[in-house]
């Protein structure tokens, strides 16, 4: 057995067939693809429009502009997140407000934004400012963190309550279902990627996911370099070369076609993992909701010292020893030097989170030998 590695893509289905076609139509920028992938996607979703980019990165930061996040503007994230999110806030001159996360299933904690709303906000005729800074708060973007879906119920009503727009990044969990509704379709506007290591892949690429069909021509503008006239290269405004290309496009909607497969391979290997760790002292697999159902995009558990023979950081070192890659989560974005000056809201879970996380390897192709491997050697290593 070589290494076991974290997460590898999964090309089972129409990719080759469909990059050939690319190469021998000639169709690698532009092309058919393209309509095709989103088309996909859109009624995967039951939304109106699906406009794919470059990368989710730049699907958030269109998306951002597009609803009207202007500089000094603030929005709303969860701490423990990937950075993508903060970075996109940061490119139109807003500022992240870093919100903490529950300690069972890690999304955004909807009881202290629903008490920063009303304990840190207040109505005004610019709309909802923040008392200590003073800036309008304009939105909130909720994290399906890991493949599990945020509480967008509550969010959405708490969000409506205070007329701030909800963006769901459901980079890491298409394919859940929350409240037996698809996430990517459960806010305002969606957005997705499709980056190699994500349940999908179309090699890098993302989209942006709304039933508001002005917002989507807008994300279609701005990705496009903003041209109102094409043909002479008439730019009304300051775009950007975010599109994704037809070979993109291409794999993307290959993988598209098997995306039902791969959250059952991931869901299978959850279950499995599960089932190992069960009563093993000290390692605690992130939690789904009985409204959830994740697709375990990258399998994590919480390595508690108090309760077992190691802590995070030895057990990466003995499962690397043993060929097993793993990874930890995210710093919380508020500790990031490129953030760690906007404001983090009674942070105090996410930070634990962190230091206990460990993600375990959760390729869509992980053999049966190499999942029992890791369960062997993690419950070898925390001396169960
Ligand atoms: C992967 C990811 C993105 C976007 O990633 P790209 O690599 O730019 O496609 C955005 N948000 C989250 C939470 C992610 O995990």
């Amino acid at each position: 057995m070589g290494t076991i590695p974290l997460s590898s893509p999964h090309f089972a289905g129409n990719e080759v067939a469909y990059v050939t076609q690319c190469i021998e139509t000639g169709w690698v920028a532009g092309g058919a693809f393209i309509e095709d992938f989103e088309e996909r996607v859109s009624s995967f979703l039951g939304k109106k429009r699906a406009v794919a980019t470059a990368s989710g990165t730049a699907a958030l930061h269109v998306t951002l502009r597009v609803i009207g996040i202007e500089p000094g503007d603030e929005v709303i994230i969860p701490t423990l997140t990937f950075v993508a999110p903060s970075n996109a806030i940061r490119y139109v001159g807003a500022q992240p407000v870093f919100m903490d996360v529950d300690p069972v299933y890690w999304q955004i904690d909807v009881e202290k934004l629903s008490d920063f709303f009303k304990e840190e906000c207040r109505p005004s005729n610019r709309g909802l400012l923040n008392r200590s800074t003073g800036r309008p708060v304009k939105a909130v973007i909720a994290v399906d963190l890991m493949g599990h879906p945020v509480d967008m119920d509550s969010i959405v009503e708490l969000c409506r309550q205070y007329d701030v727009v909800v963006v769901e990044d459901a980079a890491e969990s298409l394919g859940a279902l929350y409240r037996g509704k698809k996430v990517g379709a459960l806010a305002d506007v969606a957005c997705l990627s499709f980056n190699g290591n994500k349940v999908i892949t179309s090699g890098a690429g993302g989209m942006v996911v709304t039933d508001n069909e002005v917002w989507a021509d807008r994300v279609k503008y701005f990705i496009d370099q903003a041209k109102d006239d094409p043909a002479e290269y008439y730019h009304g405004e300051i775009g950007y070369n975010y599109r994704i290309t037809n070979v993109h496009a291409a794999i993307g909607l290959a993988q598209m076609e098997k995306l039902h497969d791969h959250v059952a391979a991931k869901r299978s290997l959850a279950a499995y993992y599960n089932k190992g760790f069960t009563g093993i002292e000290g390692i605690t697999p992130q939690g789904e909701a009985d409204w959830a159902k994740s697709i375990f995009w990258l399998y994590t558990v919480l390595v508690d010292p108090d309760l077992c023979g190691t802590d995070r950081r030895r057990l990466m070192v003995a499962l690397q020893n043993a060929g097993i890659q793993t990874r930890p989560l995210w710093v919380p974005n508020h500790l990031l030097p490129a953030h760690n000056q906007c404001q983090a809201y009674r942070i105090t879970i996410a930070d634990r989170i962190h230091q206990k996380g460990l993600s375990l390897p959760s390729s869509v192709g992980i053999t049966e030998d190499e999942r029992a491997f890791v369960v062997e050697q993690v419950v070898r290593a925390v001396g169960g």
